[in-house]
């Protein structure tokens, strides 16, 4: 019998794993649905049944209760919790920033590098979501050679969690510094001592990894925008070898996970209550920047709670069932 728990299933990522599990159908037989305290004892409707929320103890994944689970409860339990299901012969795919970067520990977008999935040791990590919305991209146009990448984003309050939706929509500063209603902020997570926020450190180290490009040039400014829903990014690349536009189009079109939305002559390209609740990367603007050789423009929308977390996730579990 498989037996998957669902780490912070009251989450927002949490209830988003139950609408993706809904979808999906995966072949599981039982979940368990875990959170705080807090919630013990809540009633969740999920797959035409009645579950109860469950407290995460030290004792939640004794005696190899589960082969699966999903985390997203944030770093600190992972960092706590994880580790112990792990012990229990439990494979954990975690949502937080806490083993990201870990040498040990696979850094997976099935898109773009589904064989590391196979190299855990117990644990494996989900991006972060502004991060895998630009790796889906950057992976197709690595035939080229990436020689720089800079990073603009618009994320939307929901990458924040239910508090930073409460934030906008009550026009309150529970989660950001400053009122996000109304406000860009060029701040997302804290700043560093290189000046840089941890948000930007992330995308970048991410990418690295992930695309296996340790030195690979490339920066990035984050802002939250006042948006509930989906991140938008715009990517500036600088390829090595030449490229025909049109080709690349192309060729982001027929990728795996990625829909192109781009007619200037129409003014399509993608938007965020669009993309809302799909699970592609949507591309469009795709244009030259003329003013550096082999330079490309690109803006990126994605649903940031969907691909940028749970879907990632649960796409990893798939390709673990698939192996099984
Ligand atoms: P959220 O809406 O605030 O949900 C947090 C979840 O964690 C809730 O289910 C909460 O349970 C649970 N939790 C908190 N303390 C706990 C404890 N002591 N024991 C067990 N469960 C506990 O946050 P979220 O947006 O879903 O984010 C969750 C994680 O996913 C974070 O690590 C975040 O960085 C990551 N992530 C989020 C996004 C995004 O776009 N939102 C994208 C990628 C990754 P209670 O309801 O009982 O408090």
């Amino acid at each position: 019998m498989i037996q998957c728990a669902i780490v912070g299933a009251t989450g927002l990522v949490g209830s988003t794993f139950l609408k993706v599990l809904e979808e999906k159908k995966l072949p599981i037989d039982q979940y368990v649905l875990l959170a705080s305290k807090k919630s013990k004892g809540k009633r969740i409707s999920f797959m035409e049944k009645e579950y109860i929320v469950e407290e995460l103890t030290e004792h939640s994944f004794d005696n190899n209760r589960f082969q699966y689970a999903l985390f997203s409860a944030g770093a600190k339990i992972s960092e706590k919790y994880a580790p112990i299901a792990a012990q229990n012969n439990c494979i954990v795919i975690d949502n937080s920033s806490c083993f990201r970067m870990k040498e040990d520990v696979p850094l997976v977008v099935p898109e773009v590098n589904p064989q590391k999935t196979f190299t855990h040791q117990g644990i494996i990590a989900n991006p972060n979501c502004s991060t895998i919305q630009a790796v889906v991209l950057l992976n197709i146009l690595q035939k080229y050679g990436l020689k720089r990448v800079v990073y603009s984003t618009y994320q939307a309050v929901s990458g924040a969690g239910q508090k930073g939706i409460y934030d906008l929509e009550n026009r309150s500063t529970n989660q950001f510094k400053y009122k996000i209603w109304n406000n860009c902020l060029p701040q997302i997570d804290i700043f560093l001592e290189n000046g840089y926020t941890k948000e930007e450190m992330k995308m970048i180290e991410e990418t690295r990894k992930i695309l296996d490009l340790p030195s690979l040039n490339i920066t990035a400014t984050c802002v939250r925008v006042p948006v509930k829903n989906c991140h938008g990014e715009s990517i500036n690349i600088e390829l090595e070898e030449e490229f025909d536009i049109l080709q690349i189009k192309q060729e982001l079109n027929l990728a795996e996970g990625i829909v192109v939305l781009d007619d200037p002559s129409r003014d399509i390209y993608p938007i965020n209550s669009f993309v809302d609740g799909k699970d592609d990367v949507f591309v469009g603007r795709i244009r030259r920047d003329f003013s550096v050789a082999n330079g490309l423009n690109v803006w990126c929308v994605a649903d940031n709670v969907r691909k940028g977390a749970a879907t990632n996730a649960v796409q990893i579990l798939e390709l673990l069932l698939k192996k099984q």
